[in-house]
């Protein structure tokens, strides 16, 4: 089957309750597109999770209800199955709700579920994309995912697991890991038995767009002791590949005093 519809909007024309899954974007409150802060302004009722910009609440028309989803590793305060089922009670109670998520709403945050409980509830739903963490966080460290002669292609992965088997290992391509904190060393064993190069530059950007964002450049095989040795901690992306060498972290790290890079 073919379809040239776009998945709905909320804007179709009915009155009533609906629910809008928002892409708040990596951290800052201008990262989230015009559609959503129109849709944030437009509700009732905004469900967050911890990850999503708290400044945006701050602009919201007085009166709005917040309900804090906020889930910590170890320690869910709302289980994922009281989510969907507050977005869709309160959507038939015919309230406007924005799902406030960070990030891109279907790039490891369960989007994607949330999407499915209102429809087979028979609630309108829209998503409204997001700026995800995967790219722009890196971004932040002056790292690009792709470019050219160094990667010609990423992948995101989440290492809050052991990492699937058949993430790429290559050269020319980007890995970038999401919730890879606790299990970093883990996932750099894996990496190096599938046969990655442990001297591949690899970077921690913890924090990304706010104040006390911190970037730290290494190469993959050091990347769990020195990761311990600082203490990074969530949330962080971590990536590993050539690219990590544009970054002005690596050349700071890579020519001291404007001497040549050493070997790893
Ligand atoms: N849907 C989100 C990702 C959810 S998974 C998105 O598209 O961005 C949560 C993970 O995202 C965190 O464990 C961390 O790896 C990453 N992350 C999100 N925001 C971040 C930020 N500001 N700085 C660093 N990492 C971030």
């Amino acid at each position: 089957m073919t379809s040239t519809r776009r998945a709905g909007t909320v804007d179709d024309g009915v009155d009533g309750g609906w629910v809008a899954l928002v892409g708040g974007g990596p951290g800052e409150a201008g990262l989230i597109t015009a559609r959503g802060a129109e849709l944030l302004a437009r509700a009732d009722v905004v469900v967050v999770d911890r990850l999503a910009p708290r400044d945006l609440l701050r602009g919201l028309t007085p009166g709005t209800e917040v309900v804090d989803a906020s889930k910590r590793p170890g320690d869910h305060l709302v289980p994922q199955d009281g989510i969907d089922a507050l977005l869709v009670a309160r959507a038939l109670a015919g309230h406007r709700v924005v799902r406030l998520k960070g990030g891109d709403p279907y790039v490891l945050g369960r989007g994607g579920e949330e999407v499915l409980a209102c429809r087979a509830a028979g609630v309108r739903v829209e998503v409204v994309p997001g700026v995800t963490s995967a790219v722009a966080v890196p971004a932040a460290a002056g790292i690009p995912v792709t470019h050219r002669g160094l990667a010609r292609g990423f992948s995101v992965v989440s290492a809050h697991e052991d990492l699937i088997s058949t993430v790429p290992v290559r050269r020319d391509h980007t890995l970038v890991l999401l919730m890879g904190v606790r299990h970093l060393r883990r996932s750099v064993a894996i990496l190096t038995d599938r046969g990655a190069d442990p001297r591949t530059p690899a970077a921690t950007v913890e924090r990304g767009y706010r104040p006390d964002q911190r970037v730290t450049t290494t190469i993959l095989h050091r990347l769990p002791d020195v990761a311990e040795a600082i203490g990074v901690s969530a949330p962080a992306v971590i990536v590993i590949g050539d690219v990590v060498t544009v970054s002005p972290a690596w050349k700071k790290r890579a020519a001291p005093r404007g001497r040549p890079a050493p070997r790893p």
